[in-house]
């Protein structure tokens, strides 16, 4: 997996996402269906049963099925078999039909041939009896013998009629509980009247037993289990073609995604090979019309590029720079070698040589120095040692200690006890370098005005001359490296260096620079740290 391309990778973690979540929701739907199908098959089962209880009475002695009792009916095969688990009637295929283990009210699984069956047995007890007397001569008309649910068994208060010439409701019910061979202590009587619908006058009495009269009945219905789970197998094995063909599309569907989210990418990785490969920095990644997350990646490549031209510049400029700088002193020194040690000089212009070799030296000692100081600090090689030190007695010491020429005065105004975690020697570099330049750049006998201050968390350092001042065009630029204005480049002493390494010790300080000039009248260098 590591080594593959992100298109391959891609899709083939979005198939498989794909493929899981398909397979993972197929199943699940399968399963939930299933249950349900499960269960609905076993009410089906329940209520053909139940609903054909009623079906299946005595009449006059003889059992009837009524003509409404469903054989069969939705998958649900009913059968009705006698006490004695005999079968009786029904329409259940022979091979289904089953003699053993009855149990009412209780649904379970039974297998046969191999196949599932849920089975359920609803046993009918004929506790309910009806018998139609003639008033007058006492024979029993009609009589019939339900299966009754405990709700309809309600015994009721009756009131006892006479018939002249015939009977009376007590010797009705004594006829009828006769002949089904019940005993009164065991019965409750439920209705004894002469119901007004009848065109024969009748005694209608109808009674509960607890005693079995006639003789239970069972009622068996028998579904396959797979009745319901046979349109969800159907299903699942439709799934099982279905889902190859969803892999193979979302397959192909993640690779042209995958492919198109990459291919702006692909761009600027070749944009950017192209920079690094060939000599011109100043090519530029193309830029989308769209602002998303592939634009700010090509915005911050362009701005990295950016930055490494300008720094790739200014390094080429620095290196030419110094190059130039020492260029100048070796090429007089060659000169004065060359001419010291040619014929034509005396002894004296061979002192006068060397006096200029030793000049020509120091000013490059001078620069090899400054250069070596802003490289350091720059690149961080050298090693400060930051304390927490007295700024306010260092200020003042450099600038009673230091000393100046045309006749210049430093005046210092300097707040005390102000103290600041600083590498000591690198803040007075950075103080030296200020008032060596405003002593250049200086007028004769004019002053130099030294202050330091704390307002609030700000430490300010202030050097301010009344010298040549610096242009306004000047002001930004006299920070670079090599950088002298035109009115001090007449003065061969500075290099061009100073200031730089003044604002690289600021912003070790964390510290602010900042000028203010007026051309020809001074200017005020200000550190804030
Ligand atoms: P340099 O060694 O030439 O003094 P710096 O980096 O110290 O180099 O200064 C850069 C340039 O800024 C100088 O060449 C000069 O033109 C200008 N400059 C610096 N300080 C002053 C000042 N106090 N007054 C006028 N010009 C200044």
């Amino acid at each position: 997996m590591k080594h593959l391309s992100f298109k391959l990778k891609t899709t083939i973690l979005i198939t498989a996402l794909i493929t899981a979540v398909c397979a993972v929701s197929i199943a699940a739907l399968t399963a939930a269906g299933l249950s349900v199908a499960d269960s609905e098959t076993q009410q089906t089962l329940i209520k053909t049963v139940e609903r054909n209880v009623d079906e299946i009475e005595y009449k006059n002695g003889i059992l009837e099925v009524e003509s409404d009792f469903s054989f069969y009916t939705n998958g649900v095969y009913c059968d009705v078999y006698n006490e004695n688990f005999e079968y009786i009637d029904g329409e259940t295929p022979h091979t289904l039909i089953q003699t053993s283990d009855f149990e009412n009210g209780n649904i379970r699984k039974h297998t046969i041939d191999g196949k599932e069956y849920y089975i359920y047995d609803s046993k009918l007890e004929f506790l309910k009896h009806e018998y139609e007397i003639d008033v007058f001569s006492g024979q029993i008309i009609s009589y019939e013998s339900d299966s009754a649910a405990a709700q309809e068994i309600k015994s009721a208060e009756y009131s006892v009629i006479s018939f002249a010439g015939g009977i009376n409701t007590e010797q009705a019910i004594e006829i009828a509980l006769e002949h089904a061979g019940a005993s009164r202590e065991n019965v409750e009587i439920l209705t004894a009247e002469i119901p007004s619908y009848s065109d024969r006058q009748v005694f209608k009495i109808e009674f509960s037993s607890s005693e079995q009269l006639a003789e239970s009945v069972w009622i068996r219905g028998i579904v396959p289990v797979s009745a319901a789970s046979g349109a969800y197998s159907t299903l699942t094995k439709a799934a099982l073609y279905v889902i190859p063909a969803f892999i193979i599309i979302s397959a192909i569907g993640a690779y042209v995604i995958s492919k198109r989210t990459i291919r702006p990418i692909e761009k600027i990785t070749k944009s950017a090979q192209e920079i690094s490969s060939g000599s011109d920095l100043t090519k530029r990644i193309e830029l989308s019309t769209g602002k998303d997350e592939i634009y700010t990646l090509a915005e911050t490549f362009n701005e990295m590029f950016e930055r490494l031209q300008t720094s790739f510049e200014s390094e080429k400029q620095f290196t030419s720079d110094a190059s130039h700088e020492l260029r100048t002193p070796l090429a007089v020194i060659k000169a004065e070698c060359d001419f010291a040690l040619s014929d034509m000089a005396n002894a004296e212009d061979k002192e006068e040589a060397l006096v200029s070799v030793s000049e020509q030296t120091e000013k490059m000692t001078r620069l090899v120095n400054a250069l070596l100081s802003l490289t350091r600090t720059e690149q961080g090689t050298q090693r400060f040692n930051f304390e927490d030190a007295d700024l306010s007695t260092l200020v003042e010491e450099i600038c009673s200690d230091y000393k100046t020429d045309k006749g210049i005065k430093i005046n210092a105004d300097i707040q005390s006890g102000i103290s600041m975690n600083m590498d000591v020697s690198l803040i007075s570099r950075l103080l030296e370098n200020l008032l060596s330049n405003a002593v250049r750049y200086g007028r004769e006998n004019g002053y130099i005005n030294v202050s330091l201050s704390k307002k609030e968390n700000n430490i300010i350092l202030s050097v301010k001359d009344n010298g040549i001042g610096i242009k306004e065009e000047d002001l930004q630029k006299i920070w670079g490296r090599f950088y002298r204005t035109d009115s001090s480049r007449s003065n061969s002493e500075g290099f061009g260096l100073g200031l730089a390494l003044v604002e690289r010790i600021a912003a070790l300080h964390a510290g602010k620079c900042g000028v203010k000039s007026v051309y020809g009248e001074g200017s005020e260098f200000e550190i804030v740290f």
